[in-house]
């Protein structure tokens, strides 16, 4: 059964709109990294969110969190890697599972950093963004782990685990990935290794990686007032949208996404009600 509406990211924008599209009645998943990466969490103090001044960034992450579990908010912890939309419906990786949702709405704060020379090209032939998807095609064989997220040297072990030598990078600032028809080796921070299979393990993608085709300007996704995106059922929220990049926007627009993305559904349904009756 498909959820009504799938929320990428665990922030102010993902839980406010959980919050709001459960108020509307529809099933909502929410799929996010754990709460402790959010870039909120380490903040010591939040003065600018009406009412609450002084609060934490991890008091109001999970104030947020627990209203939208008591507001019937299912949560799934882990990674979104790709989606594709088929027949009316999105269809969400979610490390190596899938999910199944009518709308979508991206809530996934910023992504920092440039991609590496060599990263789109080999993207699929020796570069993946996923260990536990992809480990087992390089079992008993040479790899590197770039670390950024919270998990990244998890995600190691697990390679190790199943037979791969694994060079990890903590944190490498520059990179270049090198090879003919697929990766034959890395270069980072000026430190070299020969390998066939290159983890990069970021917490976010860019946001047009997740979508194909999505819109983009300088970075931000475009979208109109009701938060929609120009692809079917899919609406943004927070600072993925652009600045200012503070938490009491991002809720704001959390409100708006929950709402827009329920009225979504709910015409959608209609629609098919309808064409049913008259079949
Ligand atoms: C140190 C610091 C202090 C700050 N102080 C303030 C302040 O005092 N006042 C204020 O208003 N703002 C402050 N901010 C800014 C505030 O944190 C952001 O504006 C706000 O968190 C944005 O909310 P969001 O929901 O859009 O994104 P985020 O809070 O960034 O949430 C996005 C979530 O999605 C997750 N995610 C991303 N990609 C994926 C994926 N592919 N799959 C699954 N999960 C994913 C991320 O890990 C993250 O948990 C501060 C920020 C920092 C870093």
């Amino acid at each position: 059964m498909p959820h009504d509406i799938l929320i990428i990211g665990g922030g102010p924008a993902g839980l406010s709109a959980a919050i709001n599209a459960r108020s509307r009645g529809r099933s909502v998943l929410v799929v996010s990294n754990p709460p402790a990466e959010n870039p909120l969490w380490p903040a010591k103090r939040v003065d600018n969110y009406p009412g609450l001044p002084g609060i934490s960034g991890a008091e109001l992450l999970t104030a947020l969190r627990l209203h939208a579990e008591e507001a019937g908010a299912e949560f799934c912890t882990g990674k979104v890697l790709s989606t594709a939309f088929m027949a009316g419906t999105w269809y969400v990786s979610v490390g190596s599972d899938m999910e199944v949702a009518t709308a979508v709405i991206l809530a996934a704060g910023v992504s920092r950093g440039k991609k590496f020379p060599g990263e789109a090209e080999f993207l699929g032939r020796g570069v993946s963004y996923c260990a536990t998807c992809d480990g087992m095609l390089y079992r008993g064989k040479a790899v590197a782990v770039l670390g950024y997220s919270g998990t990244a040297r998890q995600e190691a072990d697990f390679l190790r685990e199943i037979g791969c030598t694994v060079t990890y990078f903590d944190q490498p600032r520059h990179c270049e990935i090198l090879g003919d028809e697929r990766v034959e080796s890395i270069v980072c921070d000026g430190e070299s290794a020969a390998v066939e299979g290159v983890f990069i393990l970021r917490p976010t993608a860019a946001p047009d990686d997740l979508f194909p085709g999505l819109a983009v300007e300088n970075g931000y996704v475009a979208v109109d007032r009701r938060m929609a995106t120009g692809l079917p059922g899919v609406f943004a929220a927070g600072d993925c949208t652009g600045g200012p990049l503070q938490a009491v926007k991002a809720a704001g627009e959390g409100l708006i996404a929950g709402q827009s993305a329920a009225a979504y559904v709910a015409d959608l349904n209609r629609q098919m009600k309808k064409g049913i009756q008259t079949t």
